[in-house]
């Protein structure tokens, strides 16, 4: 459906490309440098997003993923150049953590009016072979402009981060968002999580994107999610549900 992508423009060649109808509401970000174009994340898979993509850019383009989980992959065999963190080239082959059949209750878990010819019964899981895989503190060059790739573990244990210092841009992917943040699988690490916030909350920034949820997150985030994890590292991180202000975090 002409409609399932909603693009907002963020700045003059920065793109959030969302999925606002289904429950996850995850977005995937295009940034235009001068002489390629970069999409972070690839989205659920349900609908065309190349279609979506190539209305915004004819440059060459690639995608880096913050993490491998199946609602950021989803979009992938449009674009075989992309590129993942090595602790997670595995699950897009052979050791994806989730079965199939658990993935679909994930995707059906709340009504959904999926696009058109799209059938959540034959959905599976992204699976191939990344062009290249993200290293820490690897810069990526888009002509004009650069993001710097920080492995941020935790989420999952190759959760990347990508910082654009001179926008003071950061794209946050699962480790930070409104919402309910995740270290309760066994994936997941909670100490993990706890000192790629505090990683994240020493830089300079003055806009974050989230790869869930409103893009409206408060710059003040990353420094109350680190001190809660703090606060449940002193509990020994003991597995529940804990509610804080415009965030959660479940392990
Ligand atoms: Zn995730
Ligand atoms: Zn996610």
């Amino acid at each position: 459906m002409e409609d399932w992508f909603v693009t907002e423009q963020l700045d003059g060649d920065t793109f959030a490309v969302s999925e606002p109808r289904h429950w996850e509401q995850p977005h995937c970000y295009l940034l235009r440098g001068k002489e390629r174009a970069l999409l972070l994340d690839a989205g659920l898979g349900v609908a065309d997003l190349r279609a979506a993509v190539v209305r915004l850019t004819d440059l060459p383009l690639s995608v880096a993923l913050t993490h491998a989980h199946w609602d950021h992959i989803g979009g992938l065999r449009q674009f075989p150049d992309f590129a993942v963190h090595g602790a997670e080239e595995s699950w897009l082959s052979s050791a994806f953590p989730l079965p199939d059949e658990q993935v679909r209750q994930s995707l059906t878990r709340e009504p959904c009016a999926f696009p058109p010819g799209f059938d959540p019964k034959n959905y599976r899981p992204f699976r191939g072979k990344p062009a290249r895989l993200l290293r820490d503190g690897e810069r990526l060059d888009l002509g004009g402009r650069a993001l710097i790739v920080l492995h941020t573990p935790g989420h999952s244990p190759g959760h990347c981060c990508f910082y654009e210092a001179e926008r003071g841009y950061l794209f946050s992917g699962d480790l930070l968002y409104c919402g309910r943040l995740d270290a309760f699988y066994p994936t997941t690490d909670p100490w993990a999580f706890r000192a790629s916030l505090h990683r994240v909350r020493a830089l300079e920034v003055g806009r974050i994107f989230p790869g869930h949820r409103t893009l409206k997150v408060p710059l003040d985030l990353p420094r109350r999610a680190a001190e809660a994890f703090d606060r449940l590292a002193e509990g020994g991180m003991r597995p529940g549900l804990y509610d804080f202000e415009n965030f959660s975090v479940r392990i």
